[in-house]
């Protein structure tokens, strides 16, 4: 019997989908073995984007953290766009959403791109819009961990699944 594929809850724009908040994908990897279909041949993938999840247009205006995810989920930190806006509660809903989906699927772990405000794992923008990153992750990979999912990024995982032929 072939073994059973893991199911991973993966970032949609690192799969080429055009969710970012430019209305596109995540070029880095349009041509690498995320936006292949070879992908899907070794996991039972489920793409979610939680910015869209949690009811923010695309394209839309980006936003950053101004405090750590911890604390935006505890409520005491929030995040803005760059024009300003409060956005917070929008990111809270869109990892909720994520969450749920990868209790109610069994996900085994979540594949999430690195440096967004959501997605993000080891590091996001600080909050001044000028390019600067501090450490820690983003508000979705932040419920995702807390609820004893394993994380990786998109290199993380690369070096993880390394020799599976992914056609890197
Ligand atoms: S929220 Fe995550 S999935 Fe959506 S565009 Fe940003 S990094 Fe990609």
């Amino acid at each position: 019997m072939a073994a059973e594929r893991k199911r991973v809850i993966i970032s949609a724009c690192l799969l080429g989908v055009n969710c970012n908040y430019k209305g596109s994908a995540s070029a880095d990897y349009l041509q690498g073995p995320f936006f292949s279909g070879r992908l899907a041949e070794k996991f039972e993938l489920i793409p979610v984007c939680p910015e869209q999840l949690g009811g923010m247009s695309t394209p839309r205006i980006p936003s950053e953290l101004t405090a750590k995810a911890g604390e935006v989920i505890s409520g005491s930190g929030k995040l803005v766009s760059r024009e300003g806006a409060d956005v917070t509660a929008c990111f809270l809903k869109g990892g909720a959403e994520v969450l749920r989906m990868a209790r109610l699927l069994r996900a085994d772990f979540a594949v999430l791109k690195s440096r967004s405000p959501s997605c993000g794992k080891k590091n996001v923008y600080d909050g001044t819009f000028s390019g600067v990153l501090v450490e820690g992750p983003g508000i979705t990979a932040q419920m995702l961990m807390d609820a004893g999912f394993m994380v990786c990024d998109e290199l993380e995982f690369l070096e993880l699944f390394d020799g599976t032929d992914l056609g890197v």
